[in-house]
């Protein structure tokens, strides 16, 4: 007998959880189906090491929506969210280090350069500006590309058109400066405000941050930006730490999606979506189990979603086409260690917990240095100087390691999605952690020793555990032609597939990657819209606006 629903989301990762909150919220029957044992996708915390607990995968938080929390609950279902004390930590070339945050920038810029201490207000002020545009864009629908009837094409552009206006409220530098940020590089952003190479490392490194692609690459500029728009606790483009780890949110959204009511089922990977004449109506289990509903709605990336889960036959192949092209693959690998003591850095020395402990420790001394990552990347599959940030949560939260003993984050860009010639990740990835691990002990010598245990993901490893296609942490590149209305394909900007009844919540849609909970906040909306224009009357409970 098959389980019958209104709504049927494939994939419990945040999106899920945060689509299938909103729609029990409004009265729907809705039944999630996560492949793994545990929710959350690549937000969960696991025990890698006896004693030892961190987030496997994303690891700290800020674009987590302000909205979304208080509208879900989540601190009411156990999250909360504490600042760092110091947001990042930078050991520099010459044996200094830069530490920004907590009110101690403009002084630690002024000891590398006076002119850009000077300019640090006016680049904040600037870049806050945009990000405000890009705060009011994320849990709006982006203006879809429609072919056909002037009917269907209006409602769009009246979107369009108030886009356009929240844009023309933006004086004539801002705009120039959004356009700036769209196409152009971080590099060559950051070159028009600083002189001084740590200041520029330090906001580089958002530009490359799951992007595979050296700071000057256009369009890095706007990954960057994608990085700012998030606050923590109210305090705009900060970064925290969810106490308990990442799987806390994915907790919380779980626990608030099952108090309104959803059938959330682990252990139940789906192995092909149900169409029936054209229209999408369910999906089969890979145990062969059968779920019905109105609604089906895929977190998945969408190669995973259209490539394997769809006959083929049934797409457009210009939809298809495109969909194989999506380009996947952000040259991340991410890897946890269990440590006996805290790292004692040359440049700033102490073992006892000190607050750029708790900062994002960036070892990438100059944009330059991130350039010559990823070209080496490129040729050989990995740097031998590669670029590593590292976050010591358990600085900041007790319940992640045994008392006097710490985890460690370690989130290392520029390893190639795919290595050269053909060789597997699997027989590189134990070199590659030991290269990483000595890329830190270079800055602090005790490192190495502290080392209990650890854990790995490479590339392929976060594809096998989490289907993060070439290891991709966003579902897809966020370029320009893979963004907003052509996210992940024009004409297919607004959530909906081709195929009718069959929607997208994960971060393959607008706004993109990272634990923002938007993509499965506009979804939930478009859905809602659909099934009432089907079934007039219906209950519309809480609505996601926006
Ligand atoms: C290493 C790494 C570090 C990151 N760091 C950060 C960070 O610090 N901060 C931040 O904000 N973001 C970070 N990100 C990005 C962020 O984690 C992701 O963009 C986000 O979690 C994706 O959420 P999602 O719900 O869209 O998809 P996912 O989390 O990918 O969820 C998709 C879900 O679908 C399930 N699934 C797949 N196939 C099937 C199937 N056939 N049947 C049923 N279920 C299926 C998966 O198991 C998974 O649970 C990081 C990501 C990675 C990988």
């Amino acid at each position: 007998m098959p389980v019958n629903s209104d709504a049927l989301i494939i994939g419990a990762g945040h999106n899920g959880l945060v689509c299938a909150a909103y729609l029990a919220a409004a009265g729907l029957k809705v039944t999630v189906l996560e492949r793994r044992a545990v929710v959350g996708g690549a937000a969960v915390t696991e025990e890698f090491h006896p004693g030892f607990r961190n987030s496997v995968a994303a690891y700290t938080v800020s674009l987590l929506n302000p909205k979304i929390i208080r509208e879900l609950d989540l601190p009411g279902h156990g999250l909360r969210v504490v600042e760092r004390r110091m947001a990042n930590f930078l050991p520099t070339a010459d044996g200094r280090y830069l530490c920004t945050g907590g009110g101690r920038t403009r002084d630690e810029v002024a000891r590398f350069s006076a002119a850009d201490a000077g300019q640090l207000d006016a680049y904040a002020a600037r870049l806050d500006r945009i990000a405000d545009v890009l705060r009011e864009l994320v849990l709006r629908t982006p203006p879809n590309v429609v072919a056909g009837s002037w009917r269907q094409g209006l409602p769009e552009l009246l979107r369009a058109a108030s886009v356009g206006r929240r844009i023309a409220r933006l004086d004539m530098p801002l705009r120039r400066e959004l356009l700036q940020l769209f196409a152009s590089s971080a590099g060559e952003y950051l070159d028009s405000w600083f002189q001084s190479d740590p200041i520029k490392a330090v906001h580089g490194f958002d530009g490359i941050v799951g992007n595979y692609a050296s700071p000057y690459t256009p369009g890095s500029a706007y990954v960057l930006l994608h990085h700012v728009f998030g606050e923590v606790n109210g305090r705009k483009g900060a970064w925290g730490h969810a106490i308990g780890g990442m799987g806390a949110i994915t907790q919380a959204m779980a626990r608030s999606a099952a108090a309104r009511g959803a059938d959330i089922r682990v252990d139940a990977p789906v192995r092909e979506v149900l169409v029936e004449r054209g229209r999408a109506v369910g999906a089969v289990t890979c145990a062969g189990e059968q779920f019905r509903a109105r609604a089906v709605i895929s977190n998945l990336n969408p190669k995973l979603l259209y490539l394997k889960l769809l006959d083929p036959g049934l797409l457009p192949p210009d939809f298809r086409a495109r969909i194989e092209r999506w380009r996947c693959g952000s040259g991340t690998f991410r890897m946890n260690v269990a440590l006996s003591e805290l790292p004692d850095f040359r440049c700033l020395p102490g073992k006892s917990p000190a607050d750029h402990h708790t900062a994002g420790i960036i070892i990438a001394p100059t944009l330059a240095y991130m350039e010559r990552a990823y070209f080496d990347a490129r040729l050989h599959g990995w740097s031998a100087q590669p670029i590593v940030e590292m976050l010591i949560p358990s600085t900041l939260d007790s319940t992640l390691a045994p008392p006097g003993q710490h985890v460690a984050s370690l989130f290392c860009q520029h390893v190639a999605p795919q290595l050269p010639d053909g060789e597997s990740w699997d027989r590189h990835r134990d070199a590659v952690a030991d290269l990483m691990i000595d890329t830190v002990n270079a800055q602090a010598p005790n490192f190495k020793a502290a080392v209990l245990g650890r854990q790995i993901m490479s590339p392929l490893d976060l594809e096998r555990t989490f289907g993060l296609v070439g290891g991709d942490i966003f579902h897809g590149a966020l370029s320009l032609d893979q963004l907003f209305s052509a996210r992940p394909v024009l004409g297919h900007g607004n959530y909906r597939g081709p195929l009718p009844g069959l929607y997208m919540c994960g971060s393959g849609t607008h706004p993109g990657g990272g634990v923002t909970g938007a993509p499965g906040h506009n979804a939930a909306r478009e859905v809602l819209i659909d099934l009432r224009r089907r079934r007039p009357g219906s209950r519309s409970g809480s609505w996601p606006s926006g």
